[in-house]
């Protein structure tokens, strides 16, 4: 492969496809009382994965994309919480039946700046309404820098299995630049403390594409952070897009690696990692072989949701909190992003759906074949077609795209099964997008592909 070429090629802005259609493809026509009869539809039988958003953080990092705002008072936090028992309460009725959850997942933000008996009483709030299953995991994203012991206490408290730590690099010019000064003996404590109060799987979330990174630098941070022994690790690509994230514009733009250096710098990721006895999975993530998300992806089950990727088997995700989406059987449906906006509509006794999509057989078709690229990095285009209710010809727009692809060594046809080479893993976006009829080349909303 000339990589080059291919970065030239390639390096566009497209959808991380952690859903399709993607969010901006979400419409006013979906609301609120769509969403209570596709609730209300869910059978007896359904497992559910829940996601809550904590849209508050104690101070905003320049390189972030996450819906969230910076807060330094209990009060805002306290009524967040409220609001956010009210909805699961509120969803609940609309459902109409104890289902059973399989995992719940706190996000931001930083859901643990909530106080600690808040953190309680959600939990408290969720049992009251759901049916949690014995062996249900329960995840939480996780701010090093700030875990004193009383969210620790709540943390074991409601059962923690899992824990996302940010970590992104620990070089100390990286660090001022994107105002996020953290030290690896803070999150090696962190860690530590973690296990200890009963989180069986910690995840590692590391950037690459930082201002000021540097190849010596992301392997010194690869080598201290691997000293942590994490049983996952992530390594996302910096997005940077000021025009949508004005705090990103504190940074300058000469500081920002090139595509080439991008990749190169995901390349010695993905390389050090390896090293260590870690599986890739899917576009960026590493677990151990033992891992839960290394053995779904070994036996076909790995699924891409907005966490993005899960070994959950859920049939439906139903996020709770200002701007979270839900995955249902008909389709997404997503919250009022504005806190303010939200809380009116939990607090009129109404859902917070402000928009969403209805799945059709054509959507439900591509998403199946996105998402089994995103994760099997494979797809059998009669075999989807027949496992689909898709005609023959049905994907046959895909085929210029993949044909291109194919002759620039990013896929290999075996007949009609399509495979992307381990080398290609950086590409698989590029990939994906082939079977996206709503794909906007370039759209400013999206990261770069690489
Ligand atoms: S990176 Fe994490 S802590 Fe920093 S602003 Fe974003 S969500 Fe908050």
């Amino acid at each position: 492969m000339d990589i080059d070429a291919l970065i030239a090629r390639y390096d566009r802005r497209v959808p991380r496809y952690t859903s399709y259609p993607t969010a901006p493809h979400f419409s006013a026509a979906i609301g609120a009382e769509t969403a209570a009869g596709w609730l209300g539809a869910l059978p007896e039988t359904a497992a559910l994965s829940l996601y809550l958003h904590v849209p508050f953080c104690q101070t905003l990092c320049r390189f972030c994309g996450c819906h969230t705002s910076a807060v330094n008072t209990e009060a805002p936090l306290v009524s967040y919480a409220a609001t956010l028992r009210a909805e699961i309460a509120l969803v609940a009725a609309k459902i109409g039946k104890p289902l059973t959850v399989r995992q719940i997942h706190w996000g931001g933000g930083t859901p643990s700046i909530l106080p600690a008996t808040e953190i309680i009483a959600i939990m408290a709030t969720i049992g009251d309404h759901f049916r949690l299953a014995a062996d249900a995991e329960i995840a939480i994203e996780i701010d090093p820098r700030r875990l004193p012991r009383d969210r620790l206490d709540a943390l074991r408290a409601i059962g923690v299995t899992r824990a996302s730590l940010g970590v992104q690099d620990f070089a100390a010019d990286v660090q001022k630049t994107i105002g996020r000064q953290q030290s690896f003996a803070e999150t090696a404590a962190c860690a530590e403390a973690l296990r200890g109060i009963g989180a069986r799987s910690i995840n590692l979330d590391l950037v690459y594409g930082l201002p000021y990174q540097t190849a010596d630098g992301l392997r010194a941070t690869l080598r201290d952070a691997l000293t942590i022994v994490p049983e996952r690790i992530a390594v996302f690509g910096y997005a940077h897009v000021p025009w949508m994230q004005r705090h990103q514009a504190l940074i300058p733009e000469a500081s920002l690696p090139d595509a080439r250096a991008r990749y190169l710098l995901r390349d010695i990721a993905e390389s050090e990692i390896a090293a260590r006895g870690y599986l890739a999975v899917g576009l960026d993530h590493f677990a151990k072989p033992e891992d839960g998300l290394a053995r779904a992806a070994a036996e076909g089950r790995l699924r891409r949701n907005f966490q993005g990727y899960t070994d959950d088997g859920a049939d439906a995700l139903i996020g709770f909190g200002a701007s979270a989406i839900s995955s249902l059987p008909q389709g997404y449906v997503q919250n009022a992003s504005s806190v303010p906006a939200y809380r009116a509509a939990v607090a009129a006794g109404r859902l917070a759906t402000l928009r969403g999509v209805a799945l059709s057989a054509d959507d439900r078709l591509r998403r199946a074949a996105i998402e089994q690229v995103m994760c099997a990095m494979t797809l059998d285009l009669p075999g989807h077609l027949a496992a689909h209710g898709g005609g023959p010809g049905d994907l046959d727009d895909a085929r210029p795209a993949l044909d291109e692809l194919a002759a620039l060594g990013l896929i290999e046809w075996d007949g009609e099964r399509l495979a992307v080479p381990a080398r290609a893993r950086p590409f698989l976006r590029a990939v994906a997008a082939a079977f996206d009829r709503y794909l906007e080349p370039d759209a400013a909303r999206h990261a770069k592909a690489i």
